[in-house]
């Protein structure tokens, strides 16, 4: 018997004990293709030797130490990194250990910044329908997935919920993207009015959609419309790039595709890249000023903040990062899989869409290619995916088919970086075969 908790205990899990490159091996000695990179994390593969070393020669020296006493050199060497490569005004970096850290940290960030500026009225959060922030209550409240939500409530948090940039199920026949994301920013606009923009804080949104839609960028233009109507309303945009940030979508992070700056930028997953916990909240220099120069410190903390051992892991990363020519190497990849995917489905009846940036791509599966009619919920096709891929040793991960109504099921991949074009091609074909197995 399992002493584990696992969050589903009818399903058996074998039990892994190696990684190898994009590979992982479970204890019977079968090899599995990560093609998801677990979700969206593993980017540099399960056995990166560099950031391995960085670790272990951290631990000689100072595996730890309270930041209410000391910073450390990997912290501060992490964050200039982080920095260096963030939008304008972003200066400082709140370490945390996870996604749903990071999240929390900048909700608390934007409402202890409007209390300093004296608009202490400003305390909702709106949010998008089809969104994942974290399990946490704060992001649970942001996220828009109302199964994941359903039995926790009273949630603590205001939150209400405009639509996702979802173009293949979001755009009306004929739109354009550009009316596609005006129409967007005006349902926006209207949200912010109805509620009274002066009592809201900030508008939270994931720059590529992860978990909930598989790998969902937004249309061009969409987000520009947004910064506008969150600065005509005074409101902040937080930006969760936990899955999509750290050089995903083929840049470092995703907003600098979209040509916008955001207040507060939520990082996580691929910081770390598995070899530890780690997330960080970047604050725009307005924010953090507004909170020093009123009273003076932020209000929250962790006790793993600004790890020695997970921020020396996170400087191996961005140090491979650059030096290996990563990111170039990330959009040329994910070109590739994209269009072997294309090709690959362009006739088949099940698969809807092929969608994604850099090496995160969305493939959604349907029951009739026609009229994008999604696969009945309680079919759970997404599941029998995985279960397919995961029986011929790769790995995929599969979301939809609950209550939220719009969501299909879709399979997210995120494979590691540093994936071969013949990794990439035993990705398409595993899927190819997954999807044929749980759709007959
Ligand atoms: N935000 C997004 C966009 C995520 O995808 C996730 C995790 N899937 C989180 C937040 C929460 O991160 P964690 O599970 O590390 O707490």
């Amino acid at each position: 018997m399992s002493h584990v908790f696992h969050r589903d205990p009818s399903v058996a899990l074998p039990v892994v004990v190696a990684g190898d490159g994009p590979y992982l091996i479970d204890r019977d000695g079968r090899r599995y293709l990560d093609a998801s990179g677990g979700a969206a994390v593993s980017c540099l593969g399960h056995s990166d030797r560099e950031v391995i070393a960085a670790i272990k020669a951290q631990l000689d020296v100072l595996p730890y130490a309270h930041t209410s006493f000391f910073t450390n050199e990997p912290a501060e060497a992490l964050a200039e990194a982080l920095v260096s490569h963030a939008p304008e005004g972003f200066s400082r970096v709140f370490f945390v250990s996870g996604g749903s850290e990071a999240v929390e940290a900048a909700l608390k960030l934007a409402r202890q910044y409007f209390v300093e500026i004296g608009q202490p009225a400003r305390h909702r959060i709106v949010a998008r329908r089809q969104s994942y922030h974290g399990g946490t209550i704060g992001g649970l409240s942001a996220g828009g997935n109302v199964a994941r939500r359903e039995l926790y409530g009273p949630i603590l948090l205001d939150v209400s919920h405009v639509s996702p940039c979802y173009a293949y199920r979001g755009k009306e026949p004929g739109e354009s993207d550009d009316a596609y994301g005006a129409r967007l920013a005006a349902e926006l606009d209207a949200e912010l009015l109805r509620l009274g923009p002066e009592t809201v804080m900030a508008f939270v949104a994931e720059t590529v959609v992860g978990a909930t839609l598989g790998a969902v960028p937004a249309v061009a233009g969409y987000f520009r419309r947004v910064r506008e109507v969150c600065d005509r309303h005074g409101v902040l945009l937080i930006l969760d790039e936990v899955m999509s940030g750290m050089g995903r979508t083929g840049t470092m992070y995703a907003c600098e595709q979209e040509g916008i700056v955001p207040d507060l930028l939520c990082v996580s997953k691929g910081i770390g890249a598995g070899y530890q916990p780690l997330g960080a909240t970047l604050v725009h220099e307005r924010i953090y000023d507004a909170i020093v120069s009123g009273s003076g410190a932020f209000r929250h903390a962790h006790t793993f903040m600004g790890h020695a051992t997970a921020c020396a892991a996170g400087l191996a990363v961005q140090r491979a990062i650059a030096e290996r020519g990563l990111l170039p190497q990330v959009r040329s990849l994910g070109d590739a899989l994209l269009s072997a995917l294309r090709e690959r489905f362009a006739e088949y009846p099940f698969v809807g869409d092929v969608r994604g940036r850099g090496l995160f791509v969305g493939v959604e599966l349907v029951a009739d290619r026609e009229s994008r009619q999604p696969f009945e919920p309680g079919r759970a096709v997404h599941k029998r995916v995985k279960r397919a891929a995961m029986a011929r040793g790769m790995l995929c991960y599969p979301n939809g088919g609950t209550a939220d109504g719009v969501r299909g099921d879709h399979v997210l991949l995120a494979p590691a970086f540093i994936v071969d074009e013949r990794q990439l091609t035993i990705i398409v074909d595993t899927l190819a075969e997954a999807i044929d197995e749980a759709t007959t």
